[in-house]
């Protein structure tokens, strides 16, 4: 497996990480990330299930076997080597029944906020691809196609002295999901987190096509972006690198002004 690009491996219930990009968390795990090719993660609250070691799984939890999705899980590790060796590319996206279950149980009527946003359910691909790190050194993870895409615009922008940062790429609907609980936990109704918050399992992130963009020096997801020279090189070239401007001003789905929100759509051509 080694210099092969990383990719996250994506299940239902359990990420599969590259063992390089993980910090460990205590002794025991350092020793096992060090020697690991893969780690398993629980997606609910990123906790360590086991290591993919030389020599077989060495479980980090108690009760590893009992761990909802593990076997999915493996089947998708073993499957994901065997793609590889082939050279497969291909992106599947996962089943969406999970998620319809906790949006039941947060209370989020679903159908009531597809249709009056217009927005629908973003299901989760089934990998991603390592597209370097994010402003704040976090791996960042993109449907492959958009991996692709953001490294050209990025250069391409670069050529013209213009600096992109990544902020934020795919992100889980137990990402989502979990501030969403957090918050409810806190008190707040539904409609209240969805004045602020996009229901989860709604997002662009969810796909990995979408892409928060910023520069350095301005902060995270402001307004105050659409005054940067980054901004107006996206404006000018994004859409030559298959990237749009998700939310505009007055979009039709109620979505405040995101100018540092970009997806890529693709359109065949321009990315080589
Ligand atoms: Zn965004």
């Amino acid at each position: 497996m080694r210099g092969l690009p990383q990719r996250l491996i994506n299940t239902p219930d359990i990420e599969i990480w590259p063992a390089g990009l993980l910090k460990a968390h205590g002794n025991h795990d350092a020793r096992a990330i060090a020697r690991a090719r893969h780690v398993l993660r629980r997606k609910r609250d990123g906790r360590y299930l086991a290591a993919d070691l030389p020599e077989g799984l060495l479980p980090l939890v108690w009760q590893l076997r009992q761990e909802p999705g593990l076997n999915a899980a493996l089947e998708a590790m073993a499957s994901d080597v065997m793609h590889r060796r082939a050279g497969l590319e291909h992106v599947r996206t996962l089943p969406l029944e999970r998620l319809h279950e906790r949006l039941d149980l947060l209370g989020l009527m679903e159908d009531a906020y597809a249709t009056r946003t217009g927005l629908s359910l973003v299901a989760e691909p089934d990998w991603l691809a390592f597209a370097g790190f994010d402003r704040y050194r976090r791996p960042l993870w993109l449907h492959n196609d958009a991996a692709r895409a953001w490294a050209h615009m990025r250069d391409g922008a670069m050529r013209d002295g213009v600096l992109l940062e990544a902020i934020s790429g795919y992100r889980s609907h137990d990402y989502q999901l979990g501030i969403f609980e957090r918050k409810r936990a806190r008190g707040l109704s539904v409609d209240e987190i969805l004045n602020v918050n996009a229901a989860p399992g709604f997002s662009e992130h969810h796909s990995g096509l979408a892409l928060d963009i910023g520069t350095p020096g301005e902060p995270p997801a402001e307004e105050s972006f659409e005054h940067t020279g980054a901004f107006a090189w996206l404006r000018a070239h994004a859409n030559e690198y298959g990237f749009h401007m998700s939310y505009p001003r007055e979009n039709p789905y109620g979505i405040v002004y995101e100018p540092w929100h970009w997806a890529w759509r693709g359109h065949g051509a321009t990315v080589a």
